[in-house]
């Protein structure tokens, strides 16, 4: 009879030792599953933050207005004070003012400010205008386009 109580004191032992081993793996299990979650919402977060983005488009796209673009880049290509700067932002098809801020590209293409960030932060890596790579992207782009160049 004392041996019988004996067994079944054990196994009460190795359930419960059991329940707690499965309880920990379950609570292991959530605790990932969370973790992971989190890390994901903070990597979109970074991912979507613009201003970040944007100091990188700095380094390879200086901003100033059309007026000081042109005073320089007149001089620099020698032409004449009868050729005027009449440009067109080929993003979204209206003339860029000489007081608007405008981007410049490696490709020395210009365009308006804003519509050159949202194009960069649309993904897009390339000059709207002669497709020329003007940025590598440090993660893979979501948009493949750039690759078909
Ligand atoms: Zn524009
Ligand atoms: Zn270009």
């Amino acid at each position: 009879m004392g041996e019988e109580k004996l067994k079944k004191n054990h196994l009460a032992i190795v359930l419960g030792i059991g329940l707690g081993v499965v309880l920990l793996i379950v609570l292991s299990l959530i605790l990932t599953i969370v973790i992971s979650r989190r890390d994901r919402q903070s990597f979109l977060k970074s991912k979507k933050d613009p201003s970040e983005r944007l100091r990188k488009l700095d380094k390879v796209s200086p901003t100033c207005t059309l007026e000081k673009w042109w005073a320089t880049t007149k001089g620099n290509l020698g032409l004449s004070e009868a050729v005027d700067g009449q440009f067109v932002c080929a993003v979204c098809l209206e003339q860029v003012d000489r007081t608007q801020e405008i981007r410049e590209l490696l490709c020395l293409h210009v365009f308006h400010r804003e519509c050159l960030e949202k194009w960069f932060l649309g993904d897009h890596y390339n000059c709207p205008l002669c497709h020329r790579a003007y940025y590598v992207s440090d993660t893979p782009p979501t948009n493949d386009y750039v690759w078909m160049v």
